[in-house]
């Protein structure tokens, strides 16, 4: 029996992670205009805070403290990309493909700043824009363009491999990267994943079952455990044979 094996909450970590990720799926029809970038900008043209708008600077506040764990437990994008997979032939490669996504933040960033300056700024906070009663999905034109938008996220993480969508193209990711840098420049305690080299027996488990594609061998044999692609879902710690990677609240 290894370590893992024997340890028994770790297993029951993933089987935890995987039904939070379905339960934010099965509420997409009412929580999808509360993390939507599209809502966010029609909010944005009439001077209103969305909901979207206060989930995106929730999230860059989260992450001074917990990186992308949103995009790893939470996100619904994730969760859909994650139920997918068992049909993606690959996880997404390291490469050039990762920065698209800072072009994307920054085009929708500088449309959002200047949709802001134009409206005269935000005049009022509306947590519920955009929805009937709360609830998101309250037409079959919704639904239709909801579906639309998932179907993009299927074909790029079809064609990039599992967590393509999170790792190529997501604007809201960026957001969270750039909080994690503001902290790791003053580096106060903050949830990230720590290692034990010395217990590493370069199986490569660890980086074989990344969704995000990362070479987790490479960063424990490094030493170097921070990566800004990493969404903490804790997939290497839970399948390491050898109990060498958890988390761990740090200053590095
Ligand atoms: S490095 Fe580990 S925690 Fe980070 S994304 Fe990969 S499997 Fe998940
Ligand atoms: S799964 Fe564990 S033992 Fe295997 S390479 Fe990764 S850290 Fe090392």
């Amino acid at each position: 029996m290894t370590e893992n094996e024997s340890n028994k909450p770790a297993l029951s970590r993933q089987t935890l992670r995987k039904w939070i990720l379905i339960v934010s799926f099965l509420l997409i029809p009412v929580t999808i205009f509360y993390i939507s970038p599209i809502v966010l900008m029609m909010g944005a043209a009439e001077g209103i805070a969305s909901g979207s708008m206060i989930l995106l600077i929730l999230l860059f506040i989260l992450s001074f403290f917990v990186a992308r764990l949103w995009c790893g437990w939470l996100c619904p994008m994730g969760a859909w990309q994650e139920i997918c997979s068992p049909v993606m032939k690959h996880t997404v490669q390291e490469g050039w493909r990762k920065y698209i996504k800072y072009g994307i933040a920054a085009l929708w960033l500088g449309a959002l700043a200047l949709t802001l300056v134009t409206a005269g700024g935000f005049r009022s906070v509306d947590p519920f824009y955009g929805t009937v009663n709360g609830i998101s999905i309250s037409s079959p034109d919704v639904l239709v363009i909801v579906l639309v938008i998932f179907a993009i996220i299927f074909v790029t993480a079809f064609l990039t491999g599992r967590r393509g969508f999170c790792n190529v193209l997501c604007p809201m990711a960026v957001v969270m990267i750039a909080g994690r840098k503001i902290r790791n420049l003053v580096r106060w305690p903050a949830l990230g994943l720590s290692a034990d080299a010395s217990c590493c027996i370069d199986c490569k488990k660890c980086s074989k079952e990344c969704p995000m594609g990362l070479d987790v061998n490479g960063m424990v044999r490094s030493g170097e455990m921070e990566n800004a692609d990493c969404i903490l879902c804790a997939n290497c710690a839970d399948t390491c044979p050898k109990g060498a990677i958890d988390y761990g609240m740090g200053r590095q």
